[in-house]
């Protein structure tokens, strides 16, 4: 059902109440590529995400003023005029339970976080073949990381829509045999999107979480697809195999440096303002590991990562210290780069001054 702007304002008002475009002065109901944007009703879009309700009412609960959003069907949401987001669920880590894949660009497109599975890959293979016959040409597939969460459907998907998958090498190398790399990105390679050159998708190299970590900003409207850097719901996890501490704060550093209007993570809704959300994740590391210091000292002699774990987060539940453990682990690797901390054996001790 296509409607005008403003039906479907009242249309969609009782469950997306006053949500739209991140930034609604960059809307343009006149761009020709949205000319078709089907407007959903909302038990429309509360049968498409009967599964996934709150994947969905977190993307939309964090947005700002402005019309309703246009969805397409498959309750597609347009974070900018290009970006479009679909909330899929994965086997992610709790309370997350979606992964957002992306489709960015006009007549050419990329789509990011190929994370479908099941029912989904169809569904996603759907909504790609409807734009190409809109006359869109996808150029390829695009990976933040290797994490299972996010390349659920990579090989499905490279083989139906015969797109090419690319992804940093440090990622390409952390793949299943099986699923192989087309096309090699790197940090500051610009992917361009259309022949006039509007929409710009810039890879920004960022590890931390995992070594070849990419996130993707699309300069023009400066939505930054943030993959595993932070999350709308929940946390991101920085471990001591994958991760690494320091190189994850310097990567938010980074990120809090480039001129970023609203942040698309791979979990849960939009976040902004954007330097703030990146100033703040990396304030909250430094307190946490200010508690891991805190508590080694506290310790007489040495301490095991275990010894260390309910005292540094003695704020947070028992059930999530399994988890915390690897954080705290990843704490004290960088501490020991710092030269603050020793290691020996498993145990761990301030270092003397
Ligand atoms: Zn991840």
């Amino acid at each position: 059902m296509s409607v005008t702007g403003a039906s479907v304002r009242d249309a969609a008002l009782p469950l997306v109440r006053r949500v739209g475009p991140v930034w609604g002065e960059h809307w343009d109901l006149a761009n020709a590529d949205d000319d078709a944007v089907v407007w959903r009703e909302p038990d429309d879009l509360r049968h498409r995400h009967a599964r996934g309700l709150e994947a969905w009412t977190a993307a939309v609960s964090q947005r700002l003023d402005g019309p309703a959003t246009p969805v397409e069907p498959g309750g597609v949401l347009h974070l900018a005029p290009g970006v479009r987001m679909w909330p899929v669920p994965t086997p992610t880590l709790p309370p997350a339970t979606h992964t957002n894949v992306f489709l960015v660009g006009h007549a050419r497109a990329f789509l990011v976080e190929p994370a479908a599975m099941g029912d989904d890959v169809q569904g996603i293979v759907a909504w790609v073949d409807g734009l190409r016959a809109g006359g869109l040409r996808l150029e390829g597939l695009l990976l933040t990381h290797h994490h299972a969460d996010h390349i659920g459907g990579a090989a499905q998907l490279r083989e139906i829509l015969g797109a090419p998958l690319c992804a940093h090498p440090a990622t390409a190398e952390r793949l299943a045999p099986g699923l192989r790399v087309d096309v090699m990105v790197h940090d500051d390679d610009v992917l361009p999107l259309d022949h006039e050159g509007r929409l710009r998708l810039r890879a920004v190299h960022t590890p931390g979480h995992a070594p070849g970590h990419l996130c993707f900003l699309e300069e023009s409207s400066g939505v930054l697809l943030a993959g595993d850097m932070v999350a709308g719901t929940g946390t991101i996890l920085v471990e001591p195999i994958d991760g690494d501490m320091a190189a994850y704060l310097h990567s938010l550093r980074r990120l809090a440096l480039l001129d970023v209007t609203a942040i698309a993570p791979a979990h849960g809704g939009v976040l902004r303002p954007a330097r703030e959300t990146f100033e703040r994740y990396v304030a909250h590391r430094m307190a946490r590991e200010a508690r891991v210091v805190a508590a080694l000292c506290g310790m007489a002699g040495d301490a095991s990562v275990s010894d260390l774990v309910p005292v540094a987060y003695a704020d947070s539940p028992s059930s999530v210290w399994p988890l915390a453990a690897l954080s705290v682990e990843a704490h004290l690797v960088k501490l020991r780069s710092d030269g603050r901390v020793h290691h020996d054996r498993g145990r761990w001790r301030v270092a003397s001054t």
